[in-house]
């Protein structure tokens, strides 16, 4: 071999090194795109079907479904079973009971398209695995959103009708003094804020947030039930409620 010969081969092997180095170095410095499953919670996309799930109505934070069992009559694979019940106090029947059979679903959104309240989706729960598939035969929906309403009901305090009379009274003056200023208790309601559709909750009923205020206990008696005790007189109706 030449010297030039040789020159020009420590020239093209120098230049093909800083080619490869410089690839290698734009690479590096890009997001990863690995995800460390299972210890990142991933992301599903928009359109990812896991299993149906109901839909709680954000202004009531009480399940969607009526009971009309449309969706019964829709799925192609007699997945779903359900009860409903007229409740006191309430105009419409609501869903009591909702088991899916998923070792039979084929995902095909039947059920969801044909829902006249939009009162199913899609989860976005990708673990659902075992090495038995009885145990997906009968999935409990319904326990699933009176655990979701459970939470809404604590994180969205509703006033009792007994502290509202309580409030009305220490806000009337007393004869011939000057009336005083409303106190903070007259604040309305927070309003309702709709919860993010793709939670789901599997594991049994958290505490309540810390910075949940704690309800006092009424001074007059209380006339009827409260809205919040609604959840938990449904979830009595209902042995398969947690
Ligand atoms: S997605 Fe299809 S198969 Fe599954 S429960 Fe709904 S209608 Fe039935
Ligand atoms: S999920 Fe929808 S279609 Fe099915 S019973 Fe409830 S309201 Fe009717």
């Amino acid at each position: 071999m030449s010297l030039a010969s040789a020159i020009r081969e420590t020239y093209l092997g120098f230049k093909s090194l800083l080619i490869g180095m410089r690839i290698t170095g734009r690479e590096a410095l890009k997001p990863s795109l690995t995800s460390q499953y299972p210890h990142d919670t991933l992301k599903m996309p928009a359109r990812f079907r896991g299993h149906i799930q109901l839909v709680l109505d954000p202004a009531t934070g009480r399940p969607r479904c009526t009971a009309c069992g449309l969706c019964v009559k829709a799925c192609p694979s007699g997945c779903i079973d359900l009860d409903g019940l007229k409740r006191e106090g309430e105009k419409k029947k609501s869903v009591s009971r909702y088991d899916l059979d998923f070792s039979m679903c084929s995902l095909c959104g039947s059920c969801v398209e044909v829902c006249p309240s939009d009162a199913i989706d899609f989860s976005k729960q990708y673990n659902v695995v075992s090495f038995n598939r009885e145990q997906f035969a009968h999935m409990d929906l319904y326990a699933k959103i009176e655990t979701e309403s459970r939470l809404w009901a604590q994180t969205h305090p509703q006033p009792t009708p007994a502290a509202a009379v309580a409030t009305t009274a220490a806000v009337v003056p007393a004869a011939g003094s000057a009336p005083s200023p409303a106190p903070s208790a007259t604040k309305p309601a927070p309003a309702a804020v709709a919860i993010d559709p793709d939670i789901t909750i599997i594991a049994p009923a958290r505490a309540a947030p810390s910075n949940v205020p704690a309800t006092k206990p009424p001074t007059a008696p209380a006339p009827t039930a409260a809205p919040q005790s609604d959840a938990a007189s449904t979830a009595a109706t209902n042995p398969g409620a947690q």
